[in-house]
């Protein structure tokens, strides 16, 4: 999608981060940090949000949320997944993507 911001960063017309790639999957990381950890785990297929996502980029993810906590330290200490969908989920761009927060005591409450 042309006016997608992640679309555009995956074409490398907005600098990012990069923490991981392959073919189905690339992330990077939060231009905002909330954690000393803060990695977005973004699908290539352009798609709205969870709502959207089918078997295969599911698997596709996954698989990227195992290699990168591993590669980011916080397999064993732990680290929390998030994605954020639609406007009371607070969702603010509109191409499914994954939160993985770590490296640090994160907060009980999630709201
Ligand atoms: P959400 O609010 O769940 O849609 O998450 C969008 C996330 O994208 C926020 O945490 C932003 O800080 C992050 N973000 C926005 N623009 C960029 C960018 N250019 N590079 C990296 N992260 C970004």
């Amino acid at each position: 999608m042309s006016d997608c911001l992640f679309c555009k960063i995956m074409a490398g017309d907005i600098p990012s981060a990069k923490v991981y790639e392959d073919d189905k999957v690339y992330a990077f990381r939060d231009i905002n940090p909330q954690a000393p950890v803060h990695v977005l785990i973004v699908p290539r297929k352009h798609m709205a949000n969870i709502l959207e996502c089918d078997a295969e980029t599911a698997a596709a993810l996954t698989d990227a949320i195992r290699v990168i906590a591993h590669q980011e330290g916080v397999a064993e200490s732990g680290f929390r997944v998030l994605s954020n969908c639609g406007r009371d989920g607070a969702q603010s761009v509109n191409h499914l993507h994954i939160h993985l927060l770590g490296g640090t005591q994160l907060p009980e409450k999630m709201a």
